[in-house]
């Protein structure tokens, strides 16, 4: 946090936190004092990930409650054994709300595989047709499931999508480049081991990169086995700024900027 202040000299750029998870149960006891600090230091906006219906909800209420906090509404590929029309309905009219600014985290997870592939797929298609038909655009969740994922957002073309927590090899990003989608990383890239994921960050052109946390997961070198949460976005900025031999603010000001177009942030 004293790193966080002391930069914030250096920094004219405030920084976007596009994909954390507040309302998850890590944050029960402080949600309040983290979202304060994140706003005292260093965020100007947050995007806060619905990944269930229940989610999507708690997601909505922290966007009223906020004003620099922004929410999304999907269903996990994880939950995708366990979702019926009736959820789909709900989650849907609540995607017409007022500071609602995409569609997701939604996607395929063949890693885990928490749910049947066959389900998953069906899922997937079913919320990308309903961002197109609300013009929203989506927040991708894909591990190891690389081929599925484009072929099911090609067939939608034309969409607007960011690929989270970026994970694929140079080929499938460079697919992903090429159909116009963002990427979007986590601090897991300044991990000692991540040196492929730094090689990517390096081909990801600057103009097409946001910048997440995916809090309370996913913290940054030297908080491992800690919660993460949104002001550590910091660790990453200068992580990117680093690899790319550009200054923090340069990172700030375009990633934020970035944000801002792709979710129609205000
Ligand atoms: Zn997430």
């Amino acid at each position: 946090m004293i790193v966080c202040k002391l930069m914030m000299h250096e920094l004219t750029a405030k920084l976007a936190d596009t994909h954390c998870h507040l309302d998850f149960p890590e944050f029960d006891i402080d949600r309040d004092e983290v979202i304060q600090r994140a706003k005292d230091q260093c965020l100007r906006y947050i995007v806060n990930i619905g990944s269930s219906l229940e989610g999507s909800r708690k997601s909505l209420e922290l966007a009223r409650q906020y004003d620099f906090i922004y929410a999304t509404c999907g269903i996990h590929p994880h939950e995708a054994d366990r979702f019926d029309n009736k959820v789909l309905g709900a989650l849907s009219e609540l995607a017409k709300k007022d500071k609602v600014v995409a569609i997701g985290e939604i996607g395929l997870d063949y890693y885990k595989n928490y749910s049947k592939a066959e389900n998953q797929n069906s899922l997937f298609i079913s919320l990308v047709k309903m961002a197109q038909d609300l013009g929203l655009p989506l927040v991708i969740h894909n591990r190891q499931a690389e081929a599925d994922t484009l072929k099911i957002l090609k067939e939608a073309m034309p969409i607007k999508a960011v690929v989270h927590c970026f994970s694929g090899d140079e080929k499938f990003l460079k697919e992903c480049l090429e159909l116009d989608f963002f990427i979007s990383y986590t601090c897991n890239i300044t991990y000692k081991k991540a040196q492929g994921l730094r090689d990517l960050v390096k081909a990801t052109p600057l103009e097409r990169l946001l910048l997440e946390t995916d809090a309370p997961y996913l913290p940054p070198e030297g908080f491992r086995g800690k919660r993460n949460e949104p002001i550590y976005v910091k660790y990453l900025a200068q992580e990117i700024a680093r690899i790319k031999e550009i200054t923090l603010e340069e990172v700030a000001s375009v990633t934020t900027e970035n944000a801002k177009t792709f979710f129609d942030l205000k």
